[in-house]
């Protein structure tokens, strides 16, 4: 038996051995086309046990859109970009992290929400105050190319494993990680950008907002669709701005150097999208 002043040190070599153990076997992920290199210390398949759950919730707690022509063309748009993905990843080898996504494309009914998210498992939500924007399915891939982009480059992965960081420490982290899985819930909320007040949200950073345009537009070139669309669409989102910027924006922070850099990716889109032709 164990005296009781030592509890804490024997706790915290555990919880110090069972944090390497996390960071050795889950940190070694890289994302697709830019290989870029990220902390990923959430398993996947926790990550999509939760995913699911707050997925159900929000669709529980929203109102779906009932005007099949509108849900018809976020389900079409979303199931190609799905499939390119998947092809994607394929052909870079990993395949495996895409093989269990249970993929959904929702249409939520709310006017004022110009957004769209996809949470790991392939879980996508659209609001319709993104359609007057998106206009087309053109316009509608770049944003779902965009949001699937985040999802297989598991940036929400990388914003949670800083989140928890930050919230729990070091030792905490893997008593979290270990324990009940409601206690990472509100961070997840935040990594992954659920929600549509503004305060709520972390921004993702520039490398994943960039990084996401760049395999956004490969997966919309692959799936199809004319990449060069990307450039009115951000225009488009740039213009709804003002003194109350849409959602979109407040969460993708959108410098006009974002436009000059996406101009500079499409010449390699363009490749991807002439082999579909
Ligand atoms: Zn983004």
């Amino acid at each position: 038996m164990v005296a009781a002043p030592r509890k804490p040190i024997r706790l915290f070599r555990q919880s110090a051995i069972l944090l390497c153990l996390l960071l050795f076997l889950f940190s070694c992920a890289t994302a697709p086309v830019t290989e870029r290199r990220g902390l990923h210390l959430v398993p996947d398949s926790e990550l999509a046990t939760m995913s699911y759950q707050e997925y159900s919730q929000v669709l529980k707690k929203s109102k779906l859109s009932t005007d099949v022509v509108k849900v018809n063309m976020v389900r079409r748009v979303g199931q190609r970009i799905a499939t390119a993905s998947e092809q994607l990843l394929n052909e870079k080898g990993q395949g495996e992290d895409v093989r269990n996504y249970k993929w959904e494309f929702n249409l939520i009914e709310d006017d004022k929400t110009v957004n769209a998210w996809c949470m790991p498992g392939g879980k996508v939500a659209v609001y319709t105050g993104l359609l007057p924007i998106s206009q087309d399915e053109n316009g509608l891939a770049v944003v779902m190319g965009h949001e699937v982009a985040h999802a297989i480059a598991k940036h929400g992965n990388e914003r949670m494993s800083q989140g928890l960081l930050t919230q729990f420490g070091a030792i905490g982290l893997s008593l979290a990680l270990a324990g009940n899985p409601g206690a990472t819930s509100n961070i997840f909320m935040q990594a992954y950008g659920v929600g549509t007040q503004v305060g709520f949200l972390l921004p993702y950073s520039r490398v994943h907002e960039s990084e996401a345009d760049h395999i956004g537009l490969i997966l919309m070139a692959k799936a199809g669709y004319d990449p060069r669309g990307a450039i009115a669409l951000w225009q488009r989102m740039n213009a709804k701005g003002g003194s109350r910027p849409p959602e979109f924006l407040s969460t993708h922070p959108a410098p006009e150097s974002r436009i000059r850099n996406i101009e500079s990716l499409i010449p390699e889109a363009m490749q991807y999208y002439k082999v579909q032709r």
